[in-house]
């Protein structure tokens, strides 16, 4: 079974035809999914769909390029969600300078509030992270606290210095590109005990789907080529990556 450890099925391209979409993912294995928000709204939502099926959880959060008006009311709009048992990780939250549309010291503010909410609630974050690695690890350090790198797309190199520091790696369809040399080393890197698969759709749809609209069932491509790459079977890059997704949201 698989594990897609990013989903936005509270997205508007998604969400509509969600019934579509989960069915597809169950008949592929696909058999839990984290639905993770990135403003207030798509918290929200996130938090209904998990208390609507029960292989739903959500993740709730505040993302670096939605964060410009983020005032501490909003956190804790938030902060309430977490009481929610199928509320199971902090997310997406991080760091963006590949858009500039927030500044980085607002940005840096409100990751700062999510990181100090998940270590008074001890949940895992799940990270959003572009252009921005250096400063994302810096903070991340500070906090000494634990989480995914989700759909990581930064080298090797760096990725072992997050595992080093608490925090797993979520690969996505960019791993299937073909041209994808960074992230098949990073695949090839990092043990297994530490990597997570996800699909981020609608986003990111792997190869040989690319251009369409992407959904949680791709995300046996992510495993294909991870088991490609490290020589293992894919219901076996399957079920570790499902183990290492539930042993990091709590699940049972
Ligand atoms: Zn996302």
């Amino acid at each position: 079974m698989y594990f897609d450890s990013h989903v936005h099925l509270n997205s508007e391209q998604l969400y509509k035809d969600r019934d579509l979409f989960i069915a597809n993912a169950l008949e592929n294995g696909v058999a839990n999914m984290l639905v993770v928000g990135y403003d207030m709204e798509s918290s929200k939502l996130a938090v209904e769909l998990a208390n609507s099926y029960e292989f739903l959880y959500a993740a709730v959060a505040i993302g670096p390029n939605d964060c410009n008006e983020t005032t501490m009311e909003d956190m804790h709009v938030l902060e309430k969600y977490l009481d929610d048992p199928k509320v199971v990780a902090i997310g997406e939250t991080g760091l963006d300078y590949y858009w500039d549309h927030v500044a980085a010291s607002k940005q840096k503010e409100v990751f700062q509030w999510h990181i100090d909410m998940a270590k008074k609630h001890n949940m895992p974050l799940s990270i959003h992270c572009r252009d921005a690695y250096e400063d994302t690890y810096s903070m991340l350090k500070q906090a000494s606290h634990f989480g995914v790198m989700h759909c990581y797309s930064g080298s090797a190199q760096m990725a072992q210095r997050f595992v080093d520091i608490g925090f797993k790696i979520s690969l996505a369809g960019t791993v299937t590109f073909k041209n994808a040399r960074v992230p098949k080393e990073v695949a090839g890197h990092i043990q297994i005990e530490n990597l997570l698969i996800e699909t981020d759709c609608p986003y990111l749809t792997p190869h040989p789907f690319r251009g369409k609209l992407n959904e949680p069932a791709n995300v046996i491509y992510v495993a294909k080529e991870i088991a490609k790459i490290k020589n293992l079977e894919i219901e076996d890059v399957g079920s570790i990556t499902e183990f290492n997704a539930k042993k990091l949201f709590g699940i049972k």
